[in-house]
């Protein structure tokens, strides 16, 4: 584990990649994000190349009542609620947000609530994503993809001259023969696999708006809570 000034020595010598998820440009804190008001400048439609950015928070907490909301803590520690004002209110994810997840929102914004302070209004559910790993995990995982590379060399032992298999999985890692380098890798290759969407995007100047995949399981998912949401708000007295 590295301090603060390490990193911090670490990226004075080495720029960041830009889709690496340390890099506080694509990946800001909630005071690197555009207000909201700045933001309508940004056409999201456009055909020009331009820049995108994606916030990383860690869900500390959840509520519903007329609709879901997180306690997000973001990459620097600062704590903002995270609203959810799209079409079925966070039912979608309601079974998602997990104390210690990770949520993802694109093209955030800091947003000025009437009776809080600033956090994130979350319109579109295509924007929204929920990983079930830490954000520690994620970071890490980013880190290490970007100074080791995917080069061929075991990532349990770090040997490069003994026969090399690669994992079909994260397609990306690959592990000698040894005990305990199969392992090492298996416990980190979901996170590994699931970062290569931010990893593998042009972040600087593509004119395709990016948008979260819906998996199947999701959708399900997707289904189920649509029910749950307006139940637990008549429990609530809406
Ligand atoms: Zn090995
Ligand atoms: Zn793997």
């Amino acid at each position: 584990m590295s301090t603060p000034l390490e990193k911090e020595n670490h990226s004075a010598t080495t720029p960041l990649a830009p889709s690496d998820l340390n890099n506080p440009l694509t990946f800001p804190t909630f005071w690197g994000l555009p207000p909201e008001y700045e933001s309508n400048d940004i056409d999201l439609y456009s055909t020009k190349p331009r820049k995108h950015w994606c916030f990383l928070g860690k869900i500390v907490s959840s509520s519903v009542l007329v609709r879901l909301a997180l306690e997000v803590e973001d990459k620097e520690g600062h704590r903002l609620l995270v609203a959810f004002h799209t079409d079925d209110r966070g039912a979608a994810f309601l079974d998602q947000c997990k104390e210690g997840h990770t949520i993802a929102v694109l093209y955030a914004t800091q947003h000025t609530f009437a009776f809080s302070p600033p956090g994130l209004r979350l319109e579109q559910d295509a924007h929204v994503k929920v990983f079930p790993y830490s954000l520690d995990d994620m970071l890490e995982a980013s880190r290490e993809l970007f100074e080791k590379g995917m080069g061929k060399r075991c990532e349990g032992c770090d040997k490069t001259e003994t026969p090399l298999r690669k994992c079909s999985a994260c397609n990306g890692a690959w592990y000698c023969s040894r005990t305990g380098c199969w392992p090492a890798h298996k416990r980190r290759c979901p996170v590994l696999k699931e970062i290569q969407w931010f990893t593998r995007k042009n972040w600087e100047n593509s004119v395709h708006q990016y948008f979260f995949p819906r998996h199947l399981g999701g959708w399900h998912a997707h289904q189920h809570s649509r029910n749950a949401l307006p139940s637990m708000l008549q429990a609530c007295g809406f």
